[in-house]
């Protein structure tokens, strides 16, 4: 986080310490009220201003299914945006990367027709493998 010029203070540590600590995505009211429960005083307008701050470095991403913010798990900076595989059962998130000859076989034909796709978002819903053995 350094390397980006953000400077590690506490209320930035409270908020990804309550994000990597969900196994689900949280929106700003819940972050806000997890880190209240951490015994953190933030209000919500300073969270929101921190998850679009580690939004734009790429250290939370935004899970519009889940209407909520889930920590990166597959390290910091991908270059490649990822995808979500939401559990329909418990909210858990699996973070992927999905390669970009995916996208392109979304975004090529659309040329054709003349549209300029600026970004192509896949939805995967299922059930995690914990929910599928219970
Ligand atoms: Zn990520
Ligand atoms: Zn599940």
């Amino acid at each position: 986080m350094r390397s980006h010029g953000l400077r590690v203070t506490s209320p930035r540590l409270l908020v990804l310490r309550t994000l990597f600590c969900s196994k689900q995505p949280l929106n700003a009211q819940q972050i806000h009220q997890g880190v209240r429960d951490a015994g953190g005083h933030l209000d919500v307008v300073t969270v929101y201003r921190i998850l679009a701050a580690f939004q734009e470095i790429g250290l939370v991403h935004f899970i519009g299914v889940s209407g909520g913010y889930s920590a990166c798990s597959l390290g910091e900076c991908h270059e490649e945006d990822s995808e979500h595989a939401v559990c329909e059962t418990c909210g858990r998130v699996i973070e992927l990367e999905v390669p970009e000859l995916i996208r392109q076989s979304v975004s090529v034909p659309l040329e054709g027709v003349g549209f300029s796709a600026r970004s192509v978002r896949i939805e995967i819903l299922g059930q995690c493998q914990s929910c599928l053995t219970a």
